[in-house]
């Protein structure tokens, strides 16, 4: 959809010229089940954006409709808040009363969200459209806040209003993505770095078109694994506040008082934080052959150690290891199916693509889809 047609089913629903904000979606190379650890990621935001039409009223009311669900929801900012209704209008409806909690004078407005980000797809749609709708009704409003408050408020809306517990990778990288980088985040002090990441290569994202009924308890399961690590090696290492201040030699010194299960948890997520700081340096050195095997060893630890991964998802990163031009892969987001990201030479991503369709169809009976990503920059006004 181009912007002025998006401006032209605006004025179907609304009158006035609208400005049109918009926000990435994201994808994560390396740096999996660290967040929550304190550790380092490393999202890219791609080019599929969550797009939103605004314009302002006069009053305090807001009315958002999505194209997608073909539906209006309306809120007034000037009443007492309501509780979110496990509705997609929790997110971007959220992030306006958190805007509002925090001292920010929104004003009312009517807005279309245009999204082309797909859901669910461990791609976050939801962080697109929570940093699209807040960028936007801050700039309507004449409100200025910094991008770290931004992310952070529409985190909060997620954590709280939608009720969904998720780190703040997700919104960072929407506000502070960078066309043709990657960018490292230090998840316990918020620094990043941004890491140039080479033009013939693209990032594919295959999703598995599964998620398994499992993916939510067992997340948990690990959380509570990795405290449970935290709490015993803190016993013996007294500067131990999180994995984040562990090394994989620790975890081997203590094996056996943490226990099998426990163990192969902290072993993971302290050598994937390592994996990320080496995969930083070797997008330093435009080694995409020792960042690729990096999201190999990923994907290994994922599926033996940390156990998160699935027979649909090691499948398809089997399919991908021989092809031509591939350079890594490897299961992308909390697991028990879902997405892996592959980082594919451009002249190899058609093959790729067929290959791996086929491949998939051909081993699971069923159907991939698969979403040739480039990088982009974080959220902006586009119009
Ligand atoms: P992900 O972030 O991985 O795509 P989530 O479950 O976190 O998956 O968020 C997806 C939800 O966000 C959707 O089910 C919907 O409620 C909401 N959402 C995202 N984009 C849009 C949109 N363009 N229009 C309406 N709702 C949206
Ligand atoms: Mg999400």
């Amino acid at each position: 959809m181009t912007l002025e047609e998006l401006t032209a089913a605006f004025q179907k629903l609304y009158k006035g010229q609208p400005r049109i904000y918009r926000a990435p979606g994201r994808v994560n190379l390396i740096g999996e089940h660290t967040d929550y650890n304190e550790g380092f990621v490393m999202p890219a935001a791609i080019n599929f954006s969550t797009f939103v039409a605004i314009t302002k009223r006069d009053d305090q009311v807001l009315k958002i409709h999505s194209d997608i669900f073909k539906e209006e929801a309306e809120i007034d900012l000037a009443q007492d808040a309501t509780p979110g209704r496990k509705h997609w209008s929790d997110y971007p409806l959220g992030v306006a009363i958190k805007l509002k909690e925090a001292g920010h004078n929104i004003s009312g407005a009517n807005l279309l969200v245009h999204g082309e980000v797909p859901f669910g797809s461990g791609l976050s749609s939801s962080a697109a459209i929570e940093v699209s709708t807040g960028l936007a009704l801050l700039d309507i409003s004449g409100v200025k806040i910094d991008r770290l408050k931004l992310a952070k408020i529409c985190q909060k809306a997620e954590n709280e209003f939608v009720g969904a517990r998720t780190g703040l990778m997700d919104q960072f990288i929407a506000c502070f993505g960078k066309a043709d980088h990657a960018v490292m985040l230090d998840c316990r002090s918020l620094e990043s770095r941004a890491l140039p990441l080479p033009d013939d290569v693209k990032l594919v994202v295959c999703n598995t078109m599964v998620k398994h009924e499992l993916a939510s308890s067992e997340y948990n399961a690990r959380r509570e694994q990795c405290e449970e690590g935290v709490r015993i090696l803190s016993q013996h290492l007294p500067k131990v506040n999180s994995l984040r201040d562990v090394t994989p030699n620790d975890v081997e010194r203590f094996r056996a008082e943490l226990g099998e299960v426990v163990f192969k948890r902290c072993l993971h997520v302290t050598a994937e934080n390592y994996r990320v700081l080496k995969a930083a340096d070797a997008l330093r050195d435009r080694d995409l052959k020792t960042f690729g095997k990096l999201m190999y060893e990923s994907h290994q630890s994922l599926r033996d150690d940390y156990e998160v991964s699935y027979k649909e998802l090691d499948v398809m990163v089997d399919l991908a290891k021989p092809i031509e031009g591939v350079f890594g892969a490897r299961m992308t987001g909390g697991g028990f199916g879902g997405c892996t990201i592959n980082l594919v030479s451009v002249d190899a991503v058609d093959e790729f693509t067929q290959t791996i369709k086929n491949g998939y169809a051909e081993a699971t009976g069923k159907h991939a889809e698969v979403y040739v990503c480039s990088t982009a920059d974080g959220a902006e006004r586009v119009q």
